[in-house]
């Protein structure tokens, strides 16, 4: 075992292909139909939002599939990440844990989501794409696709949540300086945000609203205009495996092997990009790392959603999937942690999750931004109020290690920082956060919305 706190790889260490969990799972994927007709879905459907090759990677059963050269050059402006060991933590918690943690949060936008944005622009400079379209809840992903799109010379334009528009300006700046066009959504620019501001003009949005208006400029734009999705797609998630691919790596530097991994899960990109490679292992190597994703009570899509088939979207103009739901009318409550508002979780993880190989558990707010200063304070890092969530749970793991008088090694993702997030930590600091438990009569009230299908759910 090392002494040393960062575990730090080389350019030549950065990995030459993602991994596709596909290749390797248990589960055969569960079909993906057409909103519309409700049959297996077509390339040609898809190829009206997503370049050809995206499509073919995310139906790939390839277990690997190769970086292009292109993308690792990009990669290598925050490639590969540290993972650092929080002796400093471990110490203030007086644990006999290990706690390590990747951290994500360099990149330039400070997020894990370039990963995919990254790959996903240059697929579409390939094809030809000239401008692109996408939704944004707290700014993250759109960020990170305004930054891709921006070095490969593509338009794009950002559908905002809007109550996310209203109280993150500087995420939308962000946004700006790299020539992204930011919307406010519902905006009236779509048929289907007209519809909803002329029923309410105060509507705050939310991910699912803001989705679907993404894809109606996309789908109706005659082909000029590509949709990206910054989560929950095969695509997406194989994309962040990068993450664990160089965790793997770095464990071995450090001499340790994790026992337990712990991502938190919005769409579920962060955490499969952590815990797949480990999964990997645990299937082909006879490896037993726990695999712990950690969502919030106010939206706990995997802990007490249904397993069926639900539109990826509030207009019902998505695909439909079959995963871990709340049910697509589902409006969150106003929690902080704007990137894990999400009514559903990736067809994989929900899959995985549904038969065991994936633990899943739901944290409060307020143990959340606990959690969140405990870090800071010993590590010096702000977190992003999502990656705090990962941060409760591996904190509580050490606790339970201290109880139980256990050495346990715990790794988890530090999915971002938190610098744009100074209005939550303000709430919190002045003891004006309060907590969330989705009832469960709204979940059963936005099931009755499920679209019907004719396949088995
Ligand atoms: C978007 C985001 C998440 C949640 O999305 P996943 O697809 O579940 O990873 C988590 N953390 C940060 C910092 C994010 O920006």
């Amino acid at each position: 075992m090392s002494d040393q706190t960062r575990f730090m790889l080389n350019e030549t260490d950065l990995p030459k292909n993602w991994y596709n969990v596909l290749a390797d799972s248990p589960i055969p994927p569960a079909p993906v139909l057409n909103p519309m007709t409700k049959e297996p879905i077509t390339p040609e459907f898809l190829s009206v939002l997503f370049p050809m090759e995206i499509i073919q990677q995310e139906v790939s059963t390839d277990r690997y599939i190769e970086i292009p050269e292109e993308v690792r050059e990009i990669y290598k402006l925050y490639r590969p990440t540290p993972l650092v060991r929080a002796r400093r933590l471990e110490k203030a918690l007086g644990t006999p844990a290990h706690i390590y943690f990747k951290n994500e949060s360099v990149s330039p936008v400070g997020s894990h989501k370039p990963n995919t944005a990254i790959p996903q622009a240059f697929y579409n400079k390939v094809a030809g794409t000239k401008a692109m379209t996408t939704e944004t809840g707290a700014g993250q992903w759109g960020t990170s696709l305004a930054m891709a799109c921006n070095f490969f010379g593509i338009d794009l334009e950002v559908y905002m949540v809007r109550v996310s528009y209203n109280q993150k300006p500087y995420r939308r700046i962000f946004m700006q300086t790299y020539g992204a066009q930011v919307f406010a959504s519902p905006s009236e620019r779509t048929e289907y945000g007209r519809a909803l501001l002329a029923q309410d003009p105060d509507n705050n949005g939310s991910l699912g609203i803001a989705i679907s208006e993404a894809v109606q400029m996309a789908a109706t734009s005659g082909g000029t205009k590509k949709y990206s999705l910054g989560s929950v797609l095969n695509h997406v998630l194989m994309h962040q495996t990068v993450i664990g691919e160089e965790a793997l790596k770095q464990m071995d530097l450090a001499g340790e092997y994790p026992d337990v991994v712990i991502g938190c899960v919005g769409g579920g990109s962060n955490f499969a990009g952590i815990a797949y490679p480990f999964l990997r292992q645990n299937l082909k190597d006879g490896q037993r790392t726990r695999l712990l994703a950690v969502e919030p009570t106010a939206t706990p899509s995997l802990t007490k959603g249904a397993y069926t088939f639900d539109y990826g979207d509030t207009a019902q103009m998505a695909p439909i999937v079959k995963m871990y739901t709340l049910g697509h009318t589902f409006m969150p409550a106003g929690i902080h942690a704007g990137g894990l508002r999400y009514h559903g979780m990736a067809p994989s993880v929900s899959a995985l999750y549904d038969a065991g190989y994936i633990d899943a558990i739901a944290v409060s707010q307020i143990g959340t931004f606990d959690a969140a200063l405990q870090f800071t304070n010993a590590e010096g890092i702000l977190p992003a109020p999502e990656s705090a969530h990962a941060i409760r749970v591996a904190i509580d793991e050490a606790l339970d290690a201290k109880a139980k008088g256990e050495k346990r090694v715990i790794l988890f993702n530090l999915s971002g920082h938190g610098h744009f997030d100074m209005t939550a930590y303000q709430s919190y600091l002045n003891g004006e956060l309060v907590d969330y438990e989705y009832p469960a009569h709204a979940i059963e009230e936005a099931m009755k919305d499920l679209p019907q299908v004719a396949v088995e759910a």
